[in-house]
């Protein structure tokens, strides 16, 4: 008996746990003994902490297979020391091989970066500025952009916020690419010290369950492009404004 059998939607979360891990001893009966000796993933996923994106049931991953930083709007902040512990750990340490910055259709967190950035207050002092405003800062002032603005002209207001998703993991890639980190783990496998790491881009699409490459790939040789991504399979989308390079040069970097 558990302290919150009484809770009907946590002790049915314990229950399905209970469940899974009966289930996965019984068709794997070594995974849960080899999953204790460590982790080796080849992925760092960086997504929104949406509910409705969780990254291993939508690409049918086992546990160990990707390492995870969620938070609001997929943000990498090169200040954010909780972002660049993962990256650390994740390039340095664990070896992953790919980074993949992930957003989403109907964001929350950029539709309300849009918001701010179109209210009359915008750009005023506030002295009610909470966490996630602060949070949500670099996006408002993206969306709040005269190359945002001119990139949307004549768009339907859903799809201005789905581009403004799109632009958002441009501007996160780039971020990531401008890491120290990666910077090193780039200068490192020019030199053969290393292997090769690679920073991608999807989107994924809420109203049919897929992700979407937006061919925004870079690695040690700069940008590779959506054909070749060093083994991760990609379906070669063009990205939102049809730039067929994919580098951020509208402006849209922090
Ligand atoms: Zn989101």
């Amino acid at each position: 008996m558990t302290t919150v059998s009484h809770i009907p939607e946590l002790n049915r979360l314990l229950s399905s746990n209970a469940q899974w891990a009966a289930d996965v001893s019984k068709y794997e009966p070594e995974f849960f003994t080899e999953c204790a000796k460590g982790q080796a993933p080849k992925v760092l996923w960086i997504g929104c902490a949406d509910s409705r994106v969780p990254e291993s049931v939508i690409m049918a991953c086992k546990p160990g297979e990707i390492f995870v930083h969620r938070n609001i709007a997929n943000q990498f902040h090169l200040h954010d020391d909780s972002a660049q512990s993962v990256l650390t750990y994740a390039v340095e340490h664990l070896g992953v091989e790919h980074v993949v910055v992930v957003g989403h259709t109907q964001c929350g967190g950029v539709a309300g970066a849009y918001d701010a950035a179109n209210k009359p207050s915008y750009g005023k002092p506030s002295k009610a500025d909470s966490a996630l405003a602060r949070w949500l800062g670099p996006l408002v002032a993206l969306a709040g952009s005269s190359e945002f603005h001119a990139s949307c002209e004549g768009m339907e207001h859903g799809d201005t916020l789905n581009s403004l998703s799109e632009v958002n993991i441009r501007v996160q890639v780039e971020n990531i690419c401008n890491s120290d980190v990666m910077r090193n783990a780039w200068a490192r496998a020019t030199n053969g010290e290393a292997k090769k790491v690679y920073v991608h881009g999807w989107i994924y699409e809420l109203q049919s369950g897929r992700l979407r490459d937006l061919g925004v790939s870079q690695g040690p040789e700069g940008f590779v492009g959506p054909k070749f991504v060093g083994g991760v399979s990609v379906n070669g989308f063009a990205n939102a404004n049809g730039n067929a390079n994919g580098n951020v040069e509208n402006g849209f970097t922090e």
